[in-house]
């Protein structure tokens, strides 16, 4: 029995098997960063092989039923243990070097957490994390694959992506519907694009959220006719790779500043 009853709208999964929680916490490469920060300790299984580490470690969970067992499980890091939501907490507030992150991330808000990891990119180093692995793969897709979609292109922009291992349903209580997996993700040297990032952020959601149309017609409201004829346009967006979208960018800046 799991000593926390597991909340369903919690995206609660308790895992089991403590050899795997060694080696998704074996999977940070420990370098670059002196901060790590846990997404979602829950009962503590990942928990228990972070302590150990000489890193300063940061918890964060919501639920106030796993905070207070996490707190008498774990007393020597009580004022560690931040009982709160990640999508709200500033980051900034626990840390302002390189963190990493580690988590057996709650699954229905993955795609959430990983746009708080690239609005927070200056200061997040590395992800090692378990999520679906039909998510993971998603991430890690390459362009002309029709799983390759947002969240491809802006996370493989700023970070190396690692498909670790997959992990199946048996090992969690209570199993999900879902396999996992393992990634881990490490922050590109030159993180910063050659290109205005807030622009190339709104072409990419955009492009996407008509995957199926050429650029020409999904992104129409960011270009001026002149641009109709340009071959550029006919691609549809999951043709295109990170530097595609990066030089699609900087064409879309140039047309708005010509007028
Ligand atoms: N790490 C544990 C639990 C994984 S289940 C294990 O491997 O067994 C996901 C955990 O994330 C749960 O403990 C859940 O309460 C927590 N969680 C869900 N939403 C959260 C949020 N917004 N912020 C912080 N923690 C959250």
């Amino acid at each position: 029995m799991a000593p926390v009853k597991p909340k369903k709208s919690l995206g609660q999964h308790f895992l089991t098997d403590k050899n795997i929680a060694a080696k998704i916490a074996g999977s940070l490469s420990g370098k670059g960063y002196d901060h790590l920060i846990e997404i979602g300790p829950g009962t503590g299984v990942l928990t228990e092989f972070l302590i150990g580490k000489e890193k300063n470690v940061t918890f964060i969970e919501i639920d106030s039923e796993s905070a207070a067992y996490l707190r008498s499980r774990f007393p020597q890091v009580i004022d560690r243990i931040i009982e709160d939501d990640f999508l709200k907490y500033p980051l900034g507030k626990i840390h302002n070097e390189p963190v990493a992150i580690i988590g057996n991330f709650p699954y229905n808000i993955s795609s959430q957490i990983f746009f708080k990891i690239l609005e927070n990119r200056h200061l997040v180093r590395e992800v090692v994390c378990m999520l679906q692995r039909e998510v993971a793969k998603r991430i890690a897709s390459p362009p002309g694959t029709k799983t390759y979609g947002i969240l491809s292109v802006l996370l493989q922009s700023y970070y190396e992506i690692e498909y670790l291992f997959s992990v199946g349903q048996q090992v969690f209580i209570p199993p999900p519907k879902v396999t996992s997996a393992v990634i881990r993700m490490r922050r590109r040297e030159n993180f910063r694009l050659n290109c205005n990032e807030v622009l190339f952020f709104k072409v990419v959601k955009t492009a996407f959220n008509q995957r199926r149309k050429m650029l020409r017609n999904s992104l129409g409201s960011l270009l001026n006719s002149n641009e109709a004829d340009n071959p550029m346009f006919s691609k549809r967006p999951e043709q295109l790779s990170v530097d595609d979208f990066i030089k699609l960018t900087v064409h879309i800046d140039s047309l708005s500043s010509s007028g």
